[in-house]
């Protein structure tokens, strides 16, 4: 029996009994985890590229600032933000708030500040949405279907909601 830890799940598998692809010389994965973990890397890929080209036609330059790309890679790991909310947010303060992008020095230090407002302002449009879907969707009376009613706390539910969903 040999035991290892999958690298992209964590568990510990036998890996006589289930498939598995090494990595390195130590390291193993579940063979199942492989494709998940490589669409996660291209999704991030994709939107780290989504990002930088956003930045670069905003601001009119043919390539970010060393700054920016610190400011990026800082505040995704400081404060976890994703580069699709860094996107939003400075869709949302300079094209739909309309501040001066002359005032940004072509860097992106605005974003911890608007964060938040930018989470808030992308959930109520969400649920603006998902109220909208309701109003369209609702059966005539013959085919009602009584759901169980699910309570979830509001607090809850803006824990769930998060800035990844990118659907402009
Ligand atoms: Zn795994």
């Amino acid at each position: 029996m040999h035991m290892v830890t999958c690298i992209y799940c964590g568990d510990r598998f036998n890996r006589d009994k289930e498939a598995f692809i090494q990595i390195s010389a130590r390291r193993f994965a579940h063979a199942k985890c492989v494709p998940e973990h490589q669409k996660n890397i291209s999704k991030q890929e994709q939107d780290y590229n989504d990002l930088i080209n956003y930045i670069k036609k905003l601001y009119n330059v043919p390539a970010v600032l060393p700054t920016v790309i610190k400011q990026i890679k800082d505040f995704r790991q400081e404060y976890g933000y994703t580069y699709v909310g860094m996107r939003k947010s400075l869709h949302w303060f300079y094209e739909l708030k309309n501040n001066p992008i002359s005032k940004s020095n072509n860097t992106i230090g605005i974003i911890p500040y608007i964060y938040e407002d930018v989470k808030d302002y992308y959930y109520h449009l969400y649920l603006g949405e998902l109220a909208a879907e309701e109003d369209v969707s609702i059966p005539p009376p013959k085919s009602v279907t009584i759901h169980s009613p699910t309570c979830v706390p509001e607090l809850q539910r803006r824990e769930l909601f998060n800035l990844e969903d990118d659907d402009e």
